[in-house]
């Protein structure tokens, strides 16, 4: 009889799991834009044994990280034994071979098994206190969490009660002398505190843990492909599947010309127009919050939240996706199913400075950055729907090369009366020094320029600049969703480096950097890119440039996005500022790659920042200046972008920080090698 139950559990508990999940692999298959990923075979693996199996990002948040371990864990121990518990409905004696309980191997899955029992309890604890108790704001109270929260409570409470009361019935019969199994210490413990129960409760105890686990593991199942715990199966496919190119690269839009004449469509409006992988990311999300506590946008009150863009683009899967199946998961055409506005407010897109910091939060590897900006392009190209600030910007691009819509001709005034050569009168130099716009036009960014410039003369460095052959990279047009824009001057970019036979690229310009580096190459462009500070430090190690001049102040240095966590740039402008003798230089709170973002980055520099409660500028101006008190000796914030040093610099008058001195580390560089302030320099040119 007993076999007879579980065979009918068994069936039905796997016939909806599969069912489900066909369904869930039916509705992933709407999504019809093709993405490969299956290279790097090898990495791919590293990925899922590091990420995945040794949970590297879980412990980003310690407590939960911790709690997540115990639980990730157990489960894998203890799925065996939910496979030992259903083979015992056929044969109570049920085992494994190797894991026998007489066998060695047995003996040590027996401890190992009653250990995690105990600790997925905790974890689970752990999980119930952050909901109920502190009530966190990333996370989000909901009925399905707490329900799989407490069947996994219940599961380890049966199991604890099965084990204990096997133990209490084998020594009562005098099948084992003692009561107490020294590998199974808390099913010992168990069986201590149920020794004086009558027979007949404790047998029942045993049965009820017997099938409270044998069969909520089958609900269990059944529930997940329902709700955010689907990711215990989705997680390993798309921790495999993830994103390896470099962090913030954009896909380019194949042969774009060709679908404007046919009428293709561009970017996304439904999810149909979105990859396979979109949809894996939407049932991946575990909606632990990490990325939206860590969100600029967030964090300043904007509507943007990146947690719930996932959910609200999973949940319209699962609302809609009946429908597209029942039409043969062909593409829908219903009104309905148009994104923006109605699954995603527009607003909630253009606040999304592409920092990149959910992305290097989430435990899970969903990124989001691809689907802001599949739909931007759609809005921008198709609908002609964008912030109307960005228009300035885009004619800008269009007619003169650069958004600031100066002549181009005047790209290289920065650098009157510097020996600073071009390309064309000296196309064997060894560097390239790429100057980027803001360092071109804006004339508090010519500074950085000329800084940079005048240390490289003085290390003796073999460079030239394009000065009005160089163009704007087109970052900000192809993160406002301007992709036919930014693919134009790509093209012409690339073709005057390699007219010139370009190899090494030196630039002041996180985002030039980000884009010659890795996007270019989709465009023909392959070349060796650095930041100044890399090539600085470089000189400074050297011995080529020797910081010897004092610069008394303390320092606190802002992580760009685009230079650090997008491009991994974090110690050399540490190690810069480091050399510079009298400088004192302290850590913010938030730095590295969880520094926060300016507010500048994502084509924000060309529009008016969504409505929110504070500025993101005046928010990171705000942790910056908490662990750089008002000092005699003079405080600063260095950068090493030009658009932070925007940012950064108005964030500080409109907060009343006149005292606070912005600096490219360049320009601290330049104060302690050749003493003349770059201003000074310039004034006299
Ligand atoms: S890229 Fe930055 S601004 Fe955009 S959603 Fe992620 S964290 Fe928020
Ligand atoms: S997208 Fe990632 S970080 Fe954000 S809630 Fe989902 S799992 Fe967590």
């Amino acid at each position: 009889m007993r076999w007879l139950v579980m065979t009918a559990l068994l069936a039905a508990g796997w016939g909806g799991f599969a069912y489900s999940a066909w369904q869930r692999w039916r509705l992933m298959r709407s999504a019809r834009r093709p993405e490969k990923r299956w290279d790097r075979p090898g990495e791919r693996i590293r990925s899922v044994l590091v990420y995945m199996f040794g949970q590297k990002r879980m412990v980003r948040y310690p407590l939960a990280g911790w709690a997540h371990i115990a639980v990730f864990f157990g489960f894998l121990v203890l799925l065996l034994n939910t496979l030992i518990l259903w083979g015992r409905a056929y044969d109570p004696e049920f085992e494994f071979w190797v894991f026998g309980h007489d066998q060695p191997l047995g003996k040590v899955y027996a401890l190992l098994r009653d250990v995690f029992t105990v600790l997925v309890i905790a974890g689970v604890l752990v999980f119930y206190w952050n909901r109920l108790v502190l009530r966190l704001k990333r996370l989000t109270l909901n009925f399905e969490g707490l329900l799989i929260l407490t069947i996994i409570f219940v599961m380890m409470i049966a199991d604890l009660l099965y084990e204990g009361g096997g133990l209490v019935r084998r020594w009562r019969s005098g099948e084992q002398q003692s009561l107490v199994a020294w590998g199974m210490p808390f099913a010992s413990a168990t069986a201590l505190w149920m020794k004086g129960w009558p027979e007949g409760l404790c047998r029942m105890a045993e049965q009820a843990g017997y099938w409270a686990h044998a069969t909520l593991v089958l609900v269990f199942l059944n529930l997940l492909p329902y709700g955010k715990h689907f990711h215990v199966v989705t997680v390993l496919p798309n921790v495999f599947f993830r994103q390896l190119k470099p962090s913030g690269w954009l896909r380019p839009i194949p042969d774009i010309d060709g679908r404007l004449e046919r009428g293709e469509v561009l970017g996304a409006r439904r999810v149909a127009d979105l990859s396979w992988k979109c949809v894996l990311d939407m049932y991946t999300c575990t909606e632990c919050g990490r990325c939206s506590d860590q969100c600029p946008a967030t964090q300043t009150g904007k509507l943007l939240s990146p947690k719930h863009f996932m959910i609200s683009l999973r949940d319209h899967v699962y609302r809609r996706g009946p429908k597209w199946l029942e039409a043969g998961g062909k593409p829908a055409q219903d009104e309905q199913d148009i994104l923006v506005p109605q699954v995603v407010p527009a607003e909630v897109l253009w606040a999304c400075t592409t920092c990149g910091a959910c992305e290097h939060e989430c435990p899970v590897f969903i990124t989001y950055i691809d689907k802001i900006m599949e739909l931007r392009r759609h809005l921008v190209m198709e609908q002609g729907q964008f912030p109307e600030q960005l228009q300035t910007a885009f004619r800008g691009l269009e007619t003169v090369g650069n958004p600031y819509s100066f002549a181009n001709e005047q790209r290289a005034e920065w650098a009157a009366g510097l020996s600073v050569p071009l390309r064309a009168d000296r196309p064997d130099a060894e560097w390239l020094f790429w100057v980027g716009c803001a360092c071109s036009f804006d004339d508090r960014a010519k500074k950085i320029a000329r800084a940079t410039a005048e240390l490289l003369l003085e290390a003796g460095v073999d460079f030239a600049i394009l000065g009005p052959e160089e163009q704007c990279t087109g970052d900000p047009a192809r993160r406002a969703g301007n992709e036919y824009l930014f693919a134009m001057l790509a093209q012409a970019n690339v073709e005057t480096l390699n007219r010139y036979g370009v190899k090494n690229i030196v630039t002041t310009c996180p985002h030039c950097l980000h884009t010659l580096r890795n996007e270019y190459p989709d465009f023909g462009g392959h070349f060796e890119v650095i930041h100044h500070s890399v090539l600085l430090a470089d000189l400074v190690r050297a011995g080529r440039l020797v910081p010897r001049h004092p610069v008394p102040a303390t320092v606190v240095y802002h992580d760009a996005c685009y230079l650090g966590r997008h491009n991994g740039v974090f110690q050399a402008p540490r190690e810069l500022l480091s050399r510079i003798p009298g400088l004192a230089v302290v850590e913010a709170g938030q730095c590295r790659d969880r520094g926060m973002c300016c507010g500048a980055g994502g084509a924000q520099m060309w529009k008016e920042e969504e409505h929110g409660t504070s500025r993101v500028n005046h928010a990171r101006v705000r942790q910056l200046l908490a662990v750089l008190p008002q000092m005699d000796s003079g405080r600063m914030i260095a950068s090493a972008c030009p658009f932070c040093m925007t940012m950064l610099t108005d964030a500080c008058k409109d907060q009343g920080h006149d005292d606070v001195q912005q600096l490219d580390i360049a320009e601290l560089l330049h104060r302690a090698v050749v003493r003349k302030t770059p201003v000074a320099v310039m004034e006299q040119a």
